[in-house]
This record gives structure tokens, sequence and C-alpha cells, in this order.
């Protein structure tokens, strides 16, 4: 049985190198029929916060990336870890370290003055008495000798030389445990089998491993995703743009069109780009993520996102708009049905806060008019047009699209005009503007009453 997990840190907003990171691990887990398990690494008291668990959960809820099991939170878990570093303690596997950190400093400094690379330089490790009086960290007793490998399977063969780890800290003097610790004691009592993560933890891993080793556990596989650059291919971070994923739902990005982006951040299927939910479970492997770094380019995420606006259901893509009408003082209620007005704009839209602008006249009885606009095509010629439009609109006896649109033409030819001038002043008439949807959807849209309504009040 195949066990992921996401374990962010709980110290910020979800961020897109994180979103994707549990993205991969979820596909791989719906892909696998595994289990993704959700797991909160907040053993950083100091700077884990209940509110960016709450950014975290909410973030992964709006990309829909929901888990099997959790959220755990290794807070919870002090005990367990407690008893692992007894058990290393009890079998030799780890000893008290008594140096203060004042030796270990002078110690370094001088490592570093000597050109050396600073490392513990074992002055506990045989240690045959405990001093229970004196502070004292808990070290793992690493091998110093052979190597440690594993098979990345983003990244291939990877190897460290044992001689360069040192002995790692796995309980600090205030007795609590360290990060590379408590993931391995989380990892394996969760039973995960593959460790998805991102490559900034490339160099903990042999630690883990030695760990996992130590404890008699299975190691499981790793696969270390790169991290994601901005266009001028430094490390992705606030110069380039939002990295919280939830301020791309503010900014009027759909959650499809985010999956399918982020997904497409080192991943790719041949020359795809649009990829369903169920397309990616189907085509997702962790092998086909490439070996370098993805570059966020916006302008493709929001290529996407018209893509997926253009192709949306109304119904779920009105339900989205509403927070955005509502920002504006909009209540949808209060005229035309929501879906009917999504249709019109899905064609141009590329934002929800695109198409919330763009669906403002049709709730506001009393939209402005735009100056040129209204110079330019309400005037006493277009008057008359316009009083002949709604005398034609006034008689019909079905308001679709199709029939409204036969309507205008016929005006066209017994009026010897041509469609733009008719179409454009009955645009500015209706909307304020000349930019807008079709002019027969907008019709039928806002329905005869508010059509005649809204041409009398452009000609008066
Ligand atoms: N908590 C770590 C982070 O947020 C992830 C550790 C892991 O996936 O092993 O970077």
């Amino acid at each position: 049985n195949i066990r992921l997990r996401f374990a962010p840190s709980p110290t910020g907003y979800l961020h897109i190198g994180g979103a994707r990171t549990a993205l991969f691990n979820w596909l791989l887990a719906k892909k696998l029929k595994g289990t993704f398990i959700l797991r909160i690494e907040d053993t950083d008291v100091a700077r884990s916060t209940q509110e960016s668990v709450d950014a975290i959960l909410q973030g992964m809820e709006w990309l829909g990336l929901d888990w099997d099991e959790g959220p755990f939170y290794q807070s919870d878990n002090f005990p367990l870890y407690k008893e692992y570093v007894q058990k290393l303690l009890d079998e030799g596997k780890a000893y008290r370290c008594y140096c203060t950190s004042e030796e270990l400093e002078a110690k370094r400094e001088l490592a570093m003055k000597e050109g050396r690379k600073p490392k513990y330089d074992g002055t506990c490790r045989n240690l045959t008495e405990v001093n229970p009086d004196k502070p004292s960290v808990v070290r793992f007793r690493a091998p110093h000798e052979g190597l440690t490998a594993f098979n990345d399977l983003i990244k291939g063969p990877i190897s460290f030389n044992n001689e360069e780890l040192d002995d790692l800290i796995i309980q600090r003097t205030d007795g609590t445990p360290t990060y590379n610790f408590v993931v391995v004691i989380d990892d394996a009592s969760m039973g995960i089998t593959m460790v998805i993560r991102g490559d900034d933890h490339i160099n903990n891993t042999p630690r883990q491993i030695l760990l996992y080793e130590a404890l008699g556990k299975p190691v499981p596989q790793f696969a270390h995703v790169p991290m994601i650059l901005g266009s001028d291919k430094t490390r992705l971070s606030k110069r380039h743009g939002a990295t919280s994923v939830m301020a791309y739902r503010d900014m009027g990005l759909l959650p499809e069109a985010m999956v399918n982006y982020l997904v497409r951040l080192g991943w790719s299927h041949g020359d795809e780009e649009i990829f369903s939910r169920e397309d990616l479970i189907e085509k997702f492997s962790i092998e086909a993520v490439g070996k370098s770094a993805g570059v966020f380019n916006p302008d493709k995420l929001l290529w996407l996102n018209a893509h997926y606006i253009k192709t949306g259901d109304p119904e779920r893509l009105a339900t989205l708009l509403l927070p955005f009408l509502k920002e504006r003082g909009v209540d949808p209620t209060d005229g035309p049905s929501l879906p009917a007005v999504v249709t019109t704009l899905q064609e141009r839209a590329r934002t929800m806060i695109e198409m919330a602008d763009g669906a403002l006249f049709y709730y506001q009885p009393d939209y402005p008019f735009d100056a040129d606009a209204a110079e330019k095509f309400l005037n006493p010629e277009t008057s008359a047009v316009l009083a002949e439009l709604k005398t034609r609109l006034a008689s019909l006896d079905s308001f679709d699209a199709v029939t409204i649109g036969a309507a205008f033409k016929e005006l066209c030819t017994d009026m010897g005009i041509k469609l733009p001038q008719v179409a454009q002043p009955a645009r500015v008439a209706l909307t304020g503007k000349t930019a807008a949807p079709g002019i027969f959807e907008v019709v039928e849209t806002l329905g005869m009453n508010e059509t005649l309504r809204r041409i009398d009040r452009a000609v008066d």
C-alpha cells in the first residue's frame, strides 16, 4: 500500500512551491490508489501559528487537494519522540553530549580559521559516564565511514560520504527533538512509503536514512522536486509577484487553472498543456518530473485561466463569481440570472475580476454612460433607430438571441442601414459602453422589460 504525505511547516501561507509539492503527492496517491496524509510540522513552536495552519488548510481546500488521513500535528507527538530518543540512547545508538555552545563555537571558529570544514569532533562520543546534573543534548552516533546512497526518483542516484555527516543532534538541551529526527519518526510510524518534497531537503536525506537504519525501519523512496524560479531565473519570491496560492484566488484565478498550471511547473506529458483532473490522475508520474527548475510564467497562468473560464460550467462559475460581485456591492438576486450573465461573459473574461467588472452593468439599473461612447452613439439620429428597435423588440413573441438577432437584421433592411449602425447605439444604450458581450445575448439576458426600460433611459 502506497502512503504519501504533505508535511508543511505552519510558518506562513501555502505558497506556490508548497502547493505544487502537495499536488504531486495528491496526484500520485490518487493514481496509485494509495493514501494521502497531511502532517503539520509544528515542532518549532515559536514560529508556528494557528493562522498559518488555517491558511494552509484553506489553500489545499481551494485547490481540491483532500487528504485521507490527518491533519496530524507533530506537537501532539512529543512523548513519542522522547521514547525514541530514549530507545536510541539505551541501544547505544545515541549519546549525551555535554559540550557547551561556547565550546562548540570556539572549535567551529578554529576549524574555519584553519580552513577545515566545521564538524563535531566527537568529544562526548565515547564518554562512559552520564552526568544527569549537567545540561546535555542527545546526539545520534552516525557511522563515520562508508557511503549513504539512495536512488532519487527524480534526480537519479545520489550518495554522500558518511565522513561528511555530523553526529546529528536529535534532542536539544531543553528536551525538544530536532527536525530531522521527528520527520523520520513520523514518516516511519505513519508507514510512509514515498517522500516527495522540495529539493532544499536533499542534504537532510542521508541523515534521515541513517536514522531509519538505526531504528530498524524501512527507508521510504525519495523524490526531490526541483525548485521554482522567477522569470529572472532566481528563486521564486515576492519580487516576482504573489507567491501565496490564495492571492491568486483573490486575483480571480480558478482553482482548476491553478492546478493545471502548478502541475506543468516541472512535469510534462508530450506537448499537452490542458489537463483535467481526471487526465492528470491518469497521466501523472513522478519519474516524468524534470530534473531542472520550473520557471514561473504568469502569462501562461492567465492563458490557462482564460481557457477554464471559457469552457467552464456557467453554474459553477456563477458560484465562484459571487464573492467578487459582493466586493463590488452587487447583489445578483436583483436582476438577470447569474449563470445566464456568466454565459455572455465567458468568451472574453480572463479572470473572475474581469468577469465581475463585465457583469456590473447587468445589475446597475442606473449604470453610467461612457462619455465618448454616448457622444458618438446617442444622438438625435440614433434615437430614431433606437425607438424603432424598441417597437420591434416589444412585439416579439419569443425573446431568445436568435429571434432578437433576426429583428435587428430586419430593422437594418427596412431602414437601409448596416448592423453596426443599430448594434453600437444599442450597446451603449443597454450597457453604457461600446465594448460589451454580443448584443443579441445581452438583450436576451436583460429580458424584454429591462431592455425597453434601458432604451427609454438612453433616448430621453
Ligand atoms: N516541513 C518541511 C517543509 O515545510 C517538509 C519536510 C518534508 O517534507 O520532509 O519544508
